[in-house]
């Protein structure tokens, strides 16, 4: 049983914040909900419901059991008030920005994104009128810049997809705060194991669990988390927040609901109305997969430094990016924020550019040819031709996705192994 009165610490927290045994039967391993509806005690007890003058489950679109642990661990995980489960990390982003802007509003956005976050951004401004304004470069000076009045948000990458560049959280943090903008915090490839955004001063914190939460590569899912911090009632404006809800009796969330009004905002339009829920089987792998979170992060930040390390050295590769080698870019924010190493995933650049980088990826064995990243196994692809063929070619080379680049996902094999199919596949690489 998890002991509210005695916080437990990361690796405990990972096992057993959010779910305890089943009180009908005793289940140690939490149960998965599979039903669409509960039975109400009363027509007065659903009306309630209804009308959110109280909680409870009543239909599986909105909230379920199973879900429900996974929003307490992963909040529990992140130090968030309250959480989220939705049904991939692509709509854990647009929830936030749907729930946060109105048409004509703003944001800054990080420069460097994954590219499924840049190509959404860019048909929400075009199609909705929410205004993504992107930061000249990577420091707070140049977020600080793009601000314009109609901004209402700031959103960046903890961990930047795919170059592993680890973003100044701390000084974006201070921007927000001295202009008054929650900042919104995509962890998903630091995962809370490695950085902690709501510590740094984030408001909202997004993940895909598709990746190392869940970390086998089985299901797809996202979470947002509310830190609970931002005072929305004195910025003003954000009307899905601050209320009223005409169709609630005239619901106004932060008097409702003082502790965690973003969340309950994302609930009732991002699930009741919108409707992309998580199933609690891919609420049960998720929450079965961060049960080894911490461990599993300590190996893939090993082995990245390893790999790392011989491709750095290596007289076909021209740059690795990953900034947990001494004298890398990024550096002193790799060492400040991620003592742990900033994760497993970086790109690599071949001195024979695009024919080179295809070849090598043709010429892997051990390591898997496929999209996702965070997951056990090793994992390769060719951004400029696949995740961010979107990118102007300019835009492809300051997110370090140009032609001559490949992205990689370090998994948790023997890095001996590792290293010996990245060498011979770079041997058939002209
Ligand atoms: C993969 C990813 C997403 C999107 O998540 P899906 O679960 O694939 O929809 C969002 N942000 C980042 C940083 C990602 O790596």
């Amino acid at each position: 049983m998890t002991d509210s009165t005695r916080p437990h610490r990361f690796a405990t927290q990972a096992i057993h914040a959010g779910a305890s045994p089943d009180p009908a039967t005793g289940a140690r391993v939490q149960p998965i909900y599979f039903t669409n509806g509960f039975v109400f005690d009363s027509t007065e007890q659903a009306a309630d419901i209804f009308a959110v003058r109280k909680t409870g489950y009543s239909y599986s679109r909105g909230s379920n059991p199973t879900v429900a642990a996974l929003e307490r661990r992963v909040a529990a995980l992140e130090g968030a008030k309250a959480a989220i489960a939705v049904a991939s990390g692509q709509s854990a982003v647009l929830l936030v920005l749907m729930t946060l802007l109105r048409s004509g509003d703003a944001y800054v956005a990080s420069p460097r994104l994954f590219g499924g976050s840049l190509g959404l951004m860019r048909r929400l401004d075009g199609r909705y009128d929410l205004r993504p304004r992107f930061a000249k470069g990577m420091t707070p000076e140049d977020f600080e810049a793009a601000i314009t009045p109609e901004c209402r948000a700031i959103v960046c990458e903890s961990i930047v997809n795919p170059c592993g560049y680890v973003t100044d959280l701390e000084g974006v943090a201070a921007v927000a705060r001295r202009h008054g903008l929650p900042l919104v915090v995509d962890n998903t490839l630091a995962s809370p194991a490695l950085i902690r955004p709501i510590e740094h001063g984030a408001d909202i914190v997004v993940h895909s669990t598709s990746k190392f939460l869940g970390g086998s590569g089985q299901t797809i899912g996202g979470v947002i988390c509310d830190a609970g911090s931002f005072d929305w009632v004195k910025a003003g404006g954000y009307d899905l927040i601050n209320g009223p809800w005409p169709d609630y009796d005239g619901l106004v969330i932060p008097e409702r609901f003082p502790e965690t009004p973003f969340a309950v905002a994302c609930r009732l339009f991002g699930l009741r109305d919108l409707g992309p829920g998580l199933s609690p089987m891919n609420a049960f792998l998720t929450l079965t997969g961060i049960e080894t979170l911490p461990l599993r992060m300590e190996r893939h930040c090993a082995n990245a430094k390893a790999v790392a390390a011989f491709l750095k050295d290596h007289p076909k590769v021209a740059w690795v990016s990953y900034p947990g080698l001494p004298g890398q870019t990024g550096e002193e924010n790799a060492r400040r924020y991620t003592p742990q190493g900033p994760g497993s995933i970086f790109t690599v650049a071949l001195k024979g550019g695009e024919p080179a980088a295809l070849a090598f990826i043709a010429g892997l064995e051990l390591v898997s040819h496929l999209v996702n990243i965070g997951e056990i196994k090793s994992l390769a692809i060719h951004p400029a031709t696949t995740t961010h063929r979107q990118l102007p070619d300019s835009e492809k080379a300051a997110a370090f996705v140009g032609p001559e680049t490949v992205r990689l996902s370090i998994g948790l094999e023997n890095a001996e192994d590792l290293i010996a199919d990245i060498a011979q596949a770079l041997d058939r690489v002209d």
